[in-house]
Order: structure tokens, then C-alpha cells, then sequence
């Protein structure tokens, strides 16, 4: 058993410049390569022990691929470094008095602050909605959502209720933006090839799958010709598009619109908003709409020596007047270049100023059907875009094992449409639902 009081961070003194890196996204991660072993000393503090690659991340929810396939553990990112210290653990609050940043079981000086905390998903102050809907921001989430899929067909293949199986067979998706495209596509495809195979005696006919955004078109940060495509492309796999229609309820059973339609489901998937993971400590004017406000070389507004870098950040320019977009790209490279910047700074060189390199953006909706938005303005869609997004995902996958195993299992489903992860390993139940986990006791666990 182990008691708060007996913990502590466990940091080795240094006399090398100490770098606290808070979170292991794309930006900590590129970052910390960027920072020389023998110049810095680098200490990450992150709530999620791995670092993951959250583009595939709808193929785990819809049993496309395996968790660990997109991810890896960061201790295991860095094993070749000596004077990296990872420690799972979230930051509560930063003091920029004394330069210490505070976790659960003990502080840790720094000699600069990296914030990389990305976002987390945006209920708009809607607890009911947080508490029995269903998120995608990682593993954890991923895993439930595709255990409360698997069992709700194994529900609707055995209850006698036509109107429960009919609520089983129901899901809502909340929000058009990629993640709630990608996954809806991944859903009709599974509800096209693989799930009648699997329940022989479900008319899979019957599965409503419910793309709903407050917006007028599907994925908004896209081109319009891109979300003229990838609109034709889902209602050709049978999605049902609810445009301009706001989520107002959810109780667990019944999804709630602002101009009154219900629809019955036990799956409301919600992928509708972000907000920045800020930290307890800085001073409110440093905060712009949740993000932090930094300047061209990721200083947080008023400090030298504390960083945003990522989703977090919020850095503007002539051309990006509200901030660079909340994709991996600017992660990636604002990290890199803070990490240069840093050894600039031992060699008393000057610093370089951000400059965001857009390469463009791709969404998949199934087999040869994707869209792209590339650099000068050009798209491309269909089965070009679909390998386009082949290659770019499997390209930035971390580490050789996932790249293996993602492209092996990729090639697999490319041929016989199968999803070899159809597992239910830990069934899932709201924390609420008494009755769901008393089922689960007597009838599944035992
Ligand atoms: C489902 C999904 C699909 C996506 N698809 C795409 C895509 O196709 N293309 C694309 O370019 N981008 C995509 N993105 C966005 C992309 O993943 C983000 O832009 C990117 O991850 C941002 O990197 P980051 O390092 O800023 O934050 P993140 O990668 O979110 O990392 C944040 C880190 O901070 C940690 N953290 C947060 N708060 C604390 C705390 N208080 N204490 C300690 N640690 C903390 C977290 O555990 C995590 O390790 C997708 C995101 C999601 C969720």
C-alpha cells in the first residue's frame, strides 16, 4: 500500500540546466529529442505513462487495432538517455516565484518550464452529457468505447425488447470534426462487412449511426470541397448527417436535441469540442480561450523562462490570427525548435523565431474513400487520398514494433475488410449504472 506521504519525485540534483517538460504528446516528445543528454537534464511529468498516437486512435474504439499498436510506453522512448526522469504523475499547480512546478506526491525545481498539456474534451459545463457519454482523447477511452460497443450487440442479439435492441443498435456521434468523421466511417464499415458475420441473427439494417455537428458542414477545419466529399462519401456508407443541431441532454438512455427530436441510444459518442489543459498557478492574463498565449518563440506571455508548446499554446501571426490549428503538425515542430532554441541559448546564440510549415491535412472515411487539403491550395480525394493517409499515418508512427504490426494489420483488413480485435476484456459499465455492474457481476465476471 502506498501512502501520499512517503512519495516523493525522486529528481537527482544536477548541475546541468533542469528542463521540466509537463506532458508526453507530440510536443514534449519532440522536444526532449531535441534537448543533448550530456547538455540538459531533462525531467517529464506526464498523466499518461505512454505517449500515443492519436490519429488511429477511432480504429481501437472500433476494434481496427490494438491498443499497444499506437502506442508506446515513454520511459521506453528514452531508455537510451542518462539524465532523463520520467515520472507518471500529474502536475496540480506551477509557481513561477519559485520556480517550482507541484505534483501529487512532491515538487521539482526547474530551470525552464515546458508546458505540453494538449486539451481535454469540452462539455461546456454540461455534466450530465460528461458523466454518461462516451470521450476519444485516449487509450482508456478507446477501450471503453469499444467494449460498450461489442457488448451492447451482444445485448441487442439476445433481449426480446424491440425497443431497447433498437436503442442498442443506436449511435449518437456528437461533433463532425475528424475524429467524429473517422469514426463514423469505421462504424458503417463494420456495420457493412464484419458485424453480420459475427451476430447472424441481428438485422444489422437496423443500426442507426448518427453524425451530428451544431455546424452547416462535416469536418470545418477542412476545405469546403473536402467536406462536400467526405459528406457524399458517409452518406454513401449509410450515416445518418444531422447538420446545424445542437446536443442539449443525455441521461444515459435518451440524447436530447436543442429543437426538441430525441433520439434513444446507450452510446453517445462525444467528439464535439476541446478545451486547453491549462495548470493552476500562471496568471489569468496569460490564458486566451484556455489556451496559453505565447509569443514566436513559445515564451508564455510575461516569462522567459516557462514555455507552452502544442494544442496548448495559442501563438498568433498575420496569418494564423487565432493561433496555429490543434493538430500534430505544430506540436511537432514547435517542439523541435524550442529544443534548438535551448542550445542556442547555452552557446549564446540568438533564437530562431517559429514559422509553421503547413503540410496540409487528411481525413479517412473508409477503404479508397479520404479527402486532403495539400499545401496551395490543391485537394485530392478517393483512393489517391486514402493512400496518401496510408503512408503519412504509418510513416509517423513511433517505434518499428507499431509500425510492423499497423501495417500488417492494415494490409490484412485491406483484403478480407476483417477487425481482428473484437474482444471485450474489460466490460465496461458507467460508474453510475448499479444495475449494468450487478449484471456484469453475477453473469459475466464470475
Ligand atoms: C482522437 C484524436 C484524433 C486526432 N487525429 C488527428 C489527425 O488525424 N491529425 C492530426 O494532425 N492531429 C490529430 N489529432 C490532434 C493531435 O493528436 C494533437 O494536436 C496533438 O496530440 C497535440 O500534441 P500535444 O503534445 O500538444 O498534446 P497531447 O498529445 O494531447 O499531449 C498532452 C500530454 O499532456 C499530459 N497532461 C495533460 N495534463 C497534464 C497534467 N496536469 N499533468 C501532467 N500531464 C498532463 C497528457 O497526459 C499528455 O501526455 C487527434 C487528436 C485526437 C484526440
Amino acid at each position: 500500500m502506498l501512502h501520499l506521504e512517503q512519495l516523493s519525485l525522486n529528481i537527482p540534483e544536477t548541475s546541468k540546466p533542469r528542463v521540466v517538460i509537463i506532458g508526453g504528446g507530440f510536443a514534449g516528445v519532440n522536444l526532449t529529442k531535441y534537448l543533448p543528454d550530456d547538455q540538459f537534464q531533462v525531467v517529464m511529468l506526464s498523466k499518461q505513462h505512454y505517449h500515443g498516437f492519436w490519429p488511429l486512435l477511432y480504429q481501437v474504439a472500433t476494434a481496427g487495432l490494438e491498443p499497444e499498436s499506437i502506442a508506446e510506453p515513454i520511459r521506453k522512448l528514452f531508455d537510451d538517455r542518462k539524465d532523463f526522469h520520467f515520472r507518471y504523475v500529474r502536475v496540480t499547480n506551477i509557481n513561477p516565484a519559485t520556480k517550482t512546478v507541484t505534483t501529487l506526491i512532491g515538487d521539482v525545481q526547474y530551470d525552464y518550464l515546458v508546458i505540453g498539456t494538449g486539451t481535454k474534451s469540452n462539455y461546456f459545463g454540461n455534466e450530465q452529457i460528461k458523466q454518461n457519454s462516451f470521450g476519444l482523447k485516449n487509450l482508456t477511452d478507446a477501450v471503453n468505447l469499444r467494449s460498450q460497443l461489442l457488448q451492447s450487440f451482444e445485448q441487442a442479439n439476445i433481449t426480446k425488447d424491440p425497443e431497447l435492441r433498437q436503442s442498442l443498435l443506436n449511435v449518437v456521434i456528437a461533433g463532425a470534426g475528424p475524429t467524429g468523421v473517422e469514426l463514423a466511417g469505421s462504424l458503417a464499415e463494420m456495420r457493412q462487412h464484419v458485424l453480420p458475420r459475427d451476430y447472424p441473427g441481428l438485422d444489422f439494417r437496423l443500426m442507426n449511426i448518427y453524425l451530428v455537428d451544431g455546424l452547416d458542414r462535416v469536418l470545418p477545419p477542412m476545405s469546403p470541397e473536402s467536406s462536400k466529399n467526405t459528406h457524399q462519401y458517409l452518406e454513401e456508407l449509410g450515416v445518418n448527417i444531422k447538420l446545424n443541431k445542437l446536443v442539449s441532454s443525455y441521461d444515459g438512455e435518451t440524447v436530447t436535441f436543442k429543437d426538441g427530436e430525441q433520439i434513444k441510444t446507450q452510446t453517445l459518442v462525444w467528439a464535439a469540442g476541446v478545451a486547453g489543459a491549462t495548470i493552476d498557478g500562471l496568471p489569468p492574463e496569460t490564458v486566451e480561450r484556455g489556451r496559453y498565449l505565447v509569443n514566436h518563440f513559445n515564451q508564455i506571455q510575461g516569462f522567459e523562462d516557462i514555455f507552452a508548446i502544442g494544442d496548448i499554446a495559442v501563438m498568433k501571426s498575420e496569418k494564423w490570427p487565432k493561433g496555429h490549428p490543434q493538430v500534430a503538425q505544430p506540436a511537432l515542430q514547435q517542439g523541435r525548435l524550442l529544443g534548438k532554441n535551448l542550445v542556442r541559448q547555452l552557446r549564446g546564440q540568438a533564437w530562431e523565431a517559429f514559422n509553421y510549415f503547413d503540410k496540409g491535412s487528411l481525413a479517412i472515411v473508409g477503404r479508397a474513400r479520404a479527402v486532403a487539403d495539400l499545401p496551395g491550395n490543391k485537394s485530392l480525394k478517393g483512393f489517391f487520398a486514402w493512400v496518401a493517409w496510408l503512408f503519412v499515418h504509418i510513416y509517423y508512427l513511433i517505434g518499428f514494433r507499431s509500425k510492423l504490426i499497423v501495417m500488417t494489420n492494415w494490409l490484412y483488413r485491406l483484403f478480407t475488410y476483417q477487425r481482428g480485435t473484437r474482444i471485450i476484456i474489460q466490460p465496461y459499465v458507467h460508474a453510475e449504472d448499479k444495475a449494468g455492474q450487478e449484471y456484469i457481476r453475477q453473469h459475466v465476471s464470475e
